[in-house]
C-alpha cells in the first residue's frame, strides 16, 4: 500500500509484471530463526550446479537487493523513492514482513569471489574504520519497504544510528538523516540473508566470461578446484564498483619496483594485513571518503600529505541532497527524460566527483590542527618514483615530496569494452557507449541477450546514485520486471 503523495508511481509495465512460472515460487512459512554464522551463509563445499535460471554474480548489497526482490516478487515495494517526511507500509506489515521466512523454489545462484555474503562491503568498512553509512536508514537492501532496517532494529532494540541534526533546513532538504551504523547494516543483511532463505544459492567462485548460448548464457567459473560451465537462462551482473582500479596518469610510467610498491584503496579492503605495513611519512591521493577516512587509520603513524586535484568539497552525501529532498522526483522524472547524453552530464553534475561528509571533515580538521595531516589542494603528482628506501614524487606545483608509501584513492574505472567480463560481449553483440557506459534497454539488459547490469555500470539508466542503496532498489526493480515477463522482454 502506498500513501499519495510518498508514491512514486511505477509505469504500469513495471507495477503489474507478470511473473514468470519460476518466479512464482515464493511462499511463507515458519517465523524467523536465529541468524546462523555469517561466514557459513555460503555452499562452500556443495558442486556448482550445471543449470540455473537466474545466476546473480556478486553477493554484496546489490546482489542482495536483487536476491530480496527476485523472493518477495509481487509482495515487494513498487516505488522505490525513499520516503524522508512519513513511511510508505505500515509498521504492523513490515513487522509481519520480518516474521515470514519465506521458503522459494527459485533455481537462483549467487556466485562472490570472496565466498561470503557483503563481504567485500564488511572489509571496506573495516578496513577504513567506518562506524557508520553515510547513506541513512531508508537506504537498504530489503524489497519489501523502505521501513524495513529501522523497524528490524527497533525489534532487536538496537539504536546504533547516528542522527545527525545540523543538517541545513532550507527548501530542498529537510531531512531527517538517520545513519545506521556498519554492523547494524552487516546485521540486518545477515538477517535478510536468512529470512530470504538464501544461504544455500551462494558458491565461491569468480566470473570469468560471458558467452550466449541458445537462449541463455554460459558462464565460466572459476573455483578453488578449477573452471566450471554454468549455463543461466538469465544473468545479473552485480560486481560492484570496487573490481576494477582507476589510477592517475602519472601510474603509467611507473618502473616494476615501483608498481610493487604502490597501492589503490582498494587493495587494502580485502588484505587489511597490508595496512599493517603502511608506516612513516605518507602520501595520500583523493577527495573522497577513501581517502579522508585512510587519513584518520593512518595519522597515528606518521605525517600524511594529502593530495586534491581540486578543492576540499564537503557534502552529507555523494549526490546532491535535493537528491532525496522535496525535489526527487522531479529531478527523477528529469532524468528518465532526457536522452542518454543529457543523462551523463545530469550524473556528472549531481555526483560532482569525491566529496567527505561533514563529520569527516571535522575529523580531518583536527587532524590538521595537530599537525598530522596536510591537506594540498589543486595538487596533483606528475612523476613518482621509487627507490628503494621510498617514493620521490614530483607535483605540478614543480615541488618535490618525499614519502615512505603512497595510495592512490582514485575510485572505480569504468570502461565496458576493455572489462574480461563483458567485452566479449560488446565485440559479439555490441552496444552504443557512452563514456565507457552501455546504453542497455530500460530493464538494464544487454540489448536482447538475457544479461543484465546493475549499480554503475547501469548508470546512464539508473541515475546519480546507481551504485548506492537506492540504486540496487532500483535496478533490482527494472531487472525483476524483465524477469517477470513485461512488454518486450523475452522470457522464457
Ligand atoms: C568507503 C565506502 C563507503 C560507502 N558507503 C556507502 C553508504 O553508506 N551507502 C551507500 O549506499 N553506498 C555506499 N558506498 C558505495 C558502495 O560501494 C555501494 O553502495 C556498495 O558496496 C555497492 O554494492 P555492490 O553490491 O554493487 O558492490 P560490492 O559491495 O562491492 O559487492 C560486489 C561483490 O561482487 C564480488 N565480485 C566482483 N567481481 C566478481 C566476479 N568477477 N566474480 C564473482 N564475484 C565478483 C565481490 O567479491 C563483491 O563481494 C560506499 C563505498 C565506499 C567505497
Amino acid at each position: 500500500m502506498c500513501f499519495p503523495p510518498l508514491c512514486d508511481a511505477l509505469p504500469m509495465t513495471w507495477a503489474f509484471a507478470r511473473r514468470a512460472p519460476w518466479l512464482q515460487a515464493a511462499r511463507i512459512s515458519s517465523p524467523l530463526a536465529s541468524a546462523a554464522a555469517w561466514e557459513s551463509m555460503s555452499k562452500k563445499n556443495k558442486p556448482l550446479p550445471d543449470f540455473v535460471d537466474v545466476l546473480i554474480i556478486g553477493a554484496g548489497p546489490h546482489g542482495l537487493a536483487m536476491g530480496s526482490r527476485l523472493v518477495l516478487g509481487n509482495e515487494a515495494m513498487d516505488d522505490v523513492i525513499p520516503p524522508i517526511e512519513s513511511y510508505v507500509r505500515r509498521p504492523r506489515d513490515v513487522r509481519a514482513h520480518l516474521q515470514k521466512l519465506r521458503s522459494h523454489g527459485l533455481n537462483l545462484a549467487f556466485v562472490d569471489e570472496g565466498g561470503t555474503w557483503m563481504g567485500r562491503w564488511k572489509n571496506q568498512f573495516a578496513a577504513l574504520g567506518i562506524s557508520h553509512l553515510r547513506s541513512h536508514e531508508m537506504m537498504h537492501p530489503d524489497a519489501f519497504d523502505h521501513s524495513t532496517l529501522s523497524v528490524w532494529a527497533q525489534s532487536k532494540k538496537r539504536n546504533d544510528f547516528l542522527f545527525l541534526e545540523d543538517l541545513p533546513k532550507n527548501k530542498a532538504y529537510h531531512g531527517p538523516f538517520v545513519l545506521p551504523s556498519h554492523k547494524l547494516m552487516l546485521d540486518f543483511c545477515k538477517a535478510l540473508v536468512k529470512l530470504n532463505r538464501l544461504e544455500d544459492h551462494l558458491w565461491h567462485a569468480h566470473a570469468e566470461t560471458l558467452r550466449p548460448s541458445g537462449s541463455g548464457v554460459t558462464v565460466t567459473l572459476k573455483t578453488a578446484t578449477g573452471t566450471k560451465a554454468v549455463h543461466a537462462k538469465h544473468v545479473v551482473v552485480a560486481r560492484g564498483p570496487t573490481w576494477r582500479r582507476q589510477w592517475p596518469a602519472f601510474y603509467n610510467n611507473l618502473e616494476a619496483s615501483g608498481l610493487g610498491e604502490i597501492h589503490h584503496a582498494w587493495d587494502l579492503f580485502d588484505q587489511p594485513e597490508k595496512m599493517e605495513h603502511l608506516k612513516g611519512r605518507g602520501v595520500i591521493i583523493g577527495g573522497g571518503l577513501t581517502s579522508a577516512h585512510l587519513c584518520n587509520q593512518l595519522a597515528g603513524r606518521g605525517h600524511i600529505d594529502l593530495l586534491l586535484r581540486r578543492d576540499r568539497r564537503v557534502k552529507q552525501y555523494d549526490l546532491a541532497l535535493d537528491w532525496m529532498g522535496y525535489k526527487r522526483w522531479d529531478h527523477r522524472r528529469e532524468f528518465e527524460q532526457a536522452s542518454i547524453e543529457q543523462r551523463a552530464r545530469i550524473n556528472k553534475r549531481a555526483r560532482d566527483g569525491g566529496s567527505i561528509s561533514p563529520e569527516l571533515n571535522s575529523v580531518l580538521t583536527d587532524l590538521e590542527a595537530k599537525g598530522q595531516v596536510s591537506v594540498h589542494e589543486w595538487l596533483e603528482v606528475e612523476t613518482a618514483c621509487y627507490h628503494g628506501a621510498g617514493w620521490t614524487l614530483v607535483l605540478s606545483s614543480g615541488e618535490v615530496m618525499e614519502a615512505d608509501y603512497l595510495i592512490c584513492a582514485t575510485g572505480a574505472l569504468v570502461d565496458v569494452a576493455t572489462d574480461p567480463l563483458l567485452a566479449g560481449l560488446q565485440e559479439a553483440h555490441p552496444l552504443k557507449m557512452k563514456n565507457g557506459l552501455p546504453v542497455l534497454t530500460e530493464n538494464l539488459q544487454w540489448g536482447r541477450l538475457p544479461v543484465y547490469l546493475m549499480g554503475n555500470l547501469a548508470a546512464l539508466h539508473l541515475g546519480p546514485d546507481a551504485v548506492n542503496m537506492t540504486g540496487a532498489a532500483r535496478g533490482a526493480l527494472r531487472i525483476w520486471s524483465a524477469l517477470s515477463g513485461c512488454e518486450g522482454c523475452e522470457v522464457s
